[in-house]
């Protein structure tokens, strides 16, 4: 039924398909509240009647949705209300996040929690075909290795380094890829491991898992925000009013050749003082190696240097920490000029919240976050208004890992997905009431 001869037997996965409108509400509303809702709120949060509030959550509970989660007694003479939350344990996604320096896989509940998760081939030392290999055979082993029914997995998200044709499934001219050129990784994927799956660019990823995951409990939601993902390159995930902006081309969020120095270091694109560049570590360690505070990296492989530059990198942050003030010093002027471009975006979306994280973000966040909280503060124009506040993510170096599996979550739950998942046509009919 999967199409290809290559597919792994497998029994119908329970993608649940949302076309309900009413039933994707009600999900929402649920997600949205972890201490769990009775019916009777649903019902005012929704609008909807006690009857169809009673005979959706019916059918959200037999294909394990949501779970009854204790009762509610109401102040007064009100009867017990039994609650309703996510069965986190109903379903489950697999999130791949591909880096040219490290490739994760996770494992996530239907909540977003991370099960499990495992690191396999580095996109820079794969060829396409190896890493695909590799990525399903860590799949196969996250979920042998929990004892999760894989017909529970709901389907596999990448988040993959821009620029992508989502609708496609295709990576497409990377630039910190070299030799990635027009790779239909969602097809590949999809007939390797069997699962529906969906591809976005890391960047979207990281910000839709915040949106997920993010700040729990925190003095206000996060639903007007920049995500800044800071991995071999720089990209911005948008999300306004609660969504993930995409662009026409799910591309949106490009920010790397912003100018933000007019001395920057030189950028791939012909112009000098780029942020992407400012903050690119191959820029950093190379001049931290002029400055005589490391060594120089070689001039070999591609493949070599990728890691031998974030290993430098990792030197470079700890002879910062250690006191080192010139090593400080090309940090500090680093997050000056990301702290620029951050102010810019936020300018124009008017959001009060950049969130920093991705590969390279818990090395660096002692530097940047106090110039960057200071930098939004006391330049944003809409200062005067409300605050905009920089954020280092909780979601530490998976973010983009569990952004991919959230990609997934998302496909089950929105009433309008932001990208297509392929394999999900084939899988419909098994949930249909
Ligand atoms: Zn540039």
């Amino acid at each position: 039924m999967e199409g290809s001869r290559n597919a792994p037997a497998r029994p119908g996965t329970n993608l649940p398909r949302i076309a309900d409108f009413n039933q994707a509400v009600i999900l929402n509303a649920v997600r949205h509240a972890p201490e769990g809702l009775s019916r009777v709120e649903l019902a005012e949060l929704t609008g909807l009647s006690a009857q169809s509030v009673s005979n959706i959550t019916r059918r959200l509970l037999d294909r394990d949705l949501i779970t009854e989660a204790g009762t509610l007694v109401p102040a007064g003479r009100g009867k017990p209300r039994t609650l309703l939350r996510l069965h986190a344990g109903g379903h489950f996604a697999i999130g791949v996040h591909i880096d040219p320096t490290v490739t994760t896989v996770a494992l996530l509940d239907l909540v977003g929690d991370v099960v499990a998760s495992v690191r396999t081939l580095p996109a820079s030392a794969a060829s396409p075909t190896r890493l695909v290999g590799a990525v399903t055979a860590a799949a196969e082993g996250l979920v042998a290795a929990t004892g999760v029914d894989a017909r529970r997995v709901l389907g596999l998200g990448i988040a993959a380094p821009g620029p992508l044709d989502p609708g496609a499934g295709v990576v497409l001219e990377p630039p910190l890829l070299p030799g990635w050129t027009h790779v239909g990784l969602r097809a590949l994927l999809h007939e390797a491991t069997g699962y529906p799956v969906v591809l976005h660019k890391d960047a979207a990823a990281a910000a839709l898992a915040e949106l997920w995951r993010g700040p729990r409990g925190s003095a206000f939601a996060l639903e007007d925000f920049v995500f800044l993902y800071l991995g071999t390159g720089l990209g911005a995930g948008l999300v306004v009013g609660g969504e993930l902006l995409s662009g026409t081309t799910n591309n949106a969020g490009e920010i790397g050749h912003l100018m933000v120095a007019a001395d920057g270091p030189r950028c791939n694109c012909g112009q000098r003082g780029c942020v992407g560049a400012a903050c690119m570590p191959r820029n950093l360690v190379a001049e931290a190696g002029d400055a005589g505070l490391l060594p120089r990296p070689g001039t070999g492989d591609r493949e070599i240097d990728d890691r031998e530059i974030d290993e430098l990198f990792t030197d470079l942050c700890a002879l910062a920490a250690d006191g080192s003030a010139p090593a400080r010093r090309i940090l500090e002027a680093s997050a000056f000029r990301l702290a620029r471009g951050a102010a810019t975006v936020s300018n124009l979306l008017d959001v009060r919240a950049v969130v920093f994280g991705g590969p390279i973000w818990d090395r660096i966040s002692a530097v940047f976050l106090p110039i960057l909280r200071d930098t939004l503060l006391t330049t944003t124009e809409a200062r005067q208004v409300h605050p905009v506040t920089a954020l280092g993510s909780s979601l530490g170096a998976d973010v983009g890992a569990i952004g991919a599996g959230c990609l997934v979550l998302e496909h089950a739950f929105s009433t309008r997905p932001a990208t297509l998942l392929l394999g999900q046509e084939l899988e419909m009919a098994t949930l249909e009431p």
